[in-house]
């Protein structure tokens, strides 16, 4: 070979930085970084047994699907083969000089923060390969392609740059070879790598040879039965397929004949890695048909909203030949997806009637993505709506019900469910929404995320019980006389006339402009002189809160349509009546402040230098008349 042949190339910059964080910080947890490459070994000769269905490749077809590891105790090097897909010049350069992900702008931040708090985080950021360099003083790759393309090798100290040149004499694959640091010898050891396959790689679908010596046994462990799989092997197995160090918080191991044929082992985490902030998870389950990998990671066999589940689905049902871009568009891949979508609801709910501490700890975790579902995911949002859990009137402080218990607690003679939306238990019980709620004693839900309006107006419905905000304007709850009820109108004493009623909302209603639509007279108020509600029945004020909150100021003009409810029973509202032949002006500065004390109790927007000018007024006169 001539010198000219030999290729010089620097990494691109995003590249170097990783390279650095990988050398630099992520020393504790070395091991990982055999871990990290038999998973690309893995990997490619997963691709390989798919694409050999697909295509019927010809070179070197007659080599079997493996991963040798041999290490070299004297010269301190570990050397990796497999004899799957390999890579090509072009792939060499892009795969192993470039990172995939560069694109999403904040990676390389994340990636710092998260290999300072946990370096196990890096496999899913997927930077895998240059692990590697957490051990090596240097890398060669030597891989020849699947389609029998020449041969080439990569070479690189993990500094700046990598070379390449062509490599004669290779078969299908590719081979690392490690030049061991001085500080990294044990890895140069059989018996340091024994341990590592056995702790991480066990479940490797293709034997792992080390020093020509199977150390894994070959299993697809989906496709035996339950009765002789030990809960050992079901968290080792979870820890392969999730990359993860922690044990699943649950497990849905599910096999069907009809009608489809199925094999299925799905985990959930202990935790939810999106907001640890690591941005936007990846699917975590992968696609097997006959034990087969047909798509890893796959975006099409469950909905998006479950993309936290990690583990695998098998359909012997599916054409083995089937290409991944057709996946998206089967009707098979779609038939599995109800089906096992339908099943997991289902064993959630199941387990949340078994163990309703445990389900509460999920909901927590990962109710999130049970709410995203709800709003985006037609398909299944009614089976979604038993899943939900709300901190309710009728429990108490921070315990959560589902809306099963509501329904089971309703009152004869009511037929809606209720929630309100509040920024704390606390606010919301000194608001002024749930005044009749406790005065008649019927059960109110307190959403307490701002999402949760979104998620309840999607569902409209539940057990054909519709849901209502409380702080919709056509409420109307039931007639229900109590005991309390007949109290409290007594002890309120005298309402206002029905004219002056009329007249002071008139009033109000001049004052206040086109902020209100109505000022109306309530019968729902008892303590609080007044309230904001809304009129349009599909907005509800935490809804606004959002949009405005997203939209900023300017977004007022998509401000839903509200009434002010007065309560005629309240000694402040009586006071305007005569305040406002007296003085006119401090009664519409009261009437001012009402309001906007009304839109604060809403969790909405007020002009807060406005207001408090006009509470010094208040102050003022009020001093004054003293
Ligand atoms: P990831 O495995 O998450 O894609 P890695 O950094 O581990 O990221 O690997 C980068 C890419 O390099 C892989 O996606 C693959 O295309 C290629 N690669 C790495 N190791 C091998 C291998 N042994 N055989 C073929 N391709 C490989
Ligand atoms: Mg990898």
């Amino acid at each position: 070979m001539t010198e000219a042949q030999v290729e010089t190339k620097q990494f691109q910059a995003e590249t170097r930085k990783v390279l650095d964080i990988v050398i630099n910080s992520l020393y504790t947890e070395r091991d990982i970084f055999v871990r990290e490459l038999i998973s690309n070994a893995a990997d490619a000769l997963e691709k390989y047994r798919h694409l050999s269905l697909v295509e019927k490749p010809e070179f070197d077809a007659h080599v079997p699907l493996e991963i040798s590891i041999d290490c070299d105790d004297k010269k301190h090097t570990l050397t990796i083969t497999d004899t799957g897909i390999g890579m090509t010049k072009e792939e060499l350069e892009t795969n192993l000089g470039t990172i995939a992900h560069s694109g999403s702008g904040h990676f390389l931040e994340e990636l710092a923060e998260a290999a300072k708090k946990d370096v196990n985080l890096i496999g899913q950021f997927g930077v895998g390969f240059y692990s590697a360099f957490m051990a090596a003083k240097t890398v060669r790759v030597q891989t020849r392609s699947w389609d029998g393309s020449e041969g080439y090798e990569w070479e690189s100290d993990g500094g700046g740059t990598y070379s390449i040149k062509p490599c004669e004499g290779l078969h299908r694959g590719t081979k690392i070879i490690i030049e061991l640091k001085d500080d990294a010898h044990e890895y140069g050891t059989k018996f340091t790598l024994e341990r590592i396959i056995t702790q991480y790689s066990t479940f490797v679908p293709f034997p792992v040879k080390v020093e020509g010596k199977t150390v894994n046994t070959v299993q697809a462990i989906w496709t035996r039965s339950k009765s002789e799989i030990t809960e050992e092997e079901y968290t080792e197995f979870y820890k392969f397929i999730g990359n993860a160090v922690d044990e699943p918080l649950y497990k849905l191991h599910f096999s069907a004949d009809a009608p489809l044929a199925i094999n299925t082992l799905l985990y959930v985490p202990q935790e939810n890695f999106e907001t640890l902030g690591m941005g936007r998870m990846q699917p975590g389950v992968n696609l097997y048909c006959q034990k087969v990998l047909i798509d890893q990671h796959s975006e099409n066999i469950l909905p998006e909203w479950l993309r936290f589940l990690k583990g695998v689905i098998d359909s012997e049902d599916l054409p083995l030949n089937i290409s991944r871009q057709s996946l998206q568009d089967n009707a098979l891949v779609m038939k599995l997806r109800r089906v096992i979508t339908k099943r997991f609801i289902k064993f959630l709910a199941e387990e949340a009637g078994k163990d309703s501490e445990k389900y509460l700890q999920f909901w927590k975790t990962f109710g999130i993505f049970i709410k995203e579902g709800v709003t985006s995911d037609f398909e299944f949002q009614k089976d979604l709506g038993k899943l939900l859990r709300f901190e309710s009137s009728a429990a108490e402080a921070g315990q959560m019900i589902s809306l099963d218990e509501y329904v089971d607690r309703m009152k004869e003679g009511q037929d809606e469910i209720y929630y309100i939306n509040g920024p704390s238990r606390t606010a919301i019980e000194y608001g002024p929404y749930v005044e009749m709620f406790k005065k008649r004693e019927v059960e109110i839900l307190y959403t307490l995320e701002p999402i949760d309006d979104f998620v309840l107006n999607h569902l409209g419905e539940y057990d054909g019980k519709k849901l209502v905000s409380a702080d919709r304007a056509d409420l109307r709850l039931p007639e229900v006389k109590t005991d309390a009820d007949m109290e409290s109108a007594e002890e309120q004493g005298e309402k206002l006339e029905a004219a002056q009623i009329e007249e002071l909302c008139s009033f109000l209603k001049e004052v206040l402009g086109d902020r209100v639509k109505e000022v109306k007279s309530s019968d729902r108020l008892v303590d609080s002189p007044a309230m904001i509600v809304n009129v349009d029945g599909y907005m509800t004020s935490s809804m606004e809160r959002i949009m405005q909150a997203q939209g900023g100021e300017g977004n007022l003009a998509m401000a839903g349509k509200k009434d002010l409810e007065i309560n005629p029973a309240s000694p402040l509202m009586k006071k305007i009546v005569g305040l406002k032949e007296t003085k006119a002006d401090f009664a519409r500065d009261i009437a001012e402040q009402v309001f906007d004390n009304a839109m604060i109790q809403a969790g909405l927007l007020v002009d807060s230098q406005q207001m408090v000018s006009r509470s010094y007024r208040i102050l003022e006169q009020i001093a004054g008349d003293e």
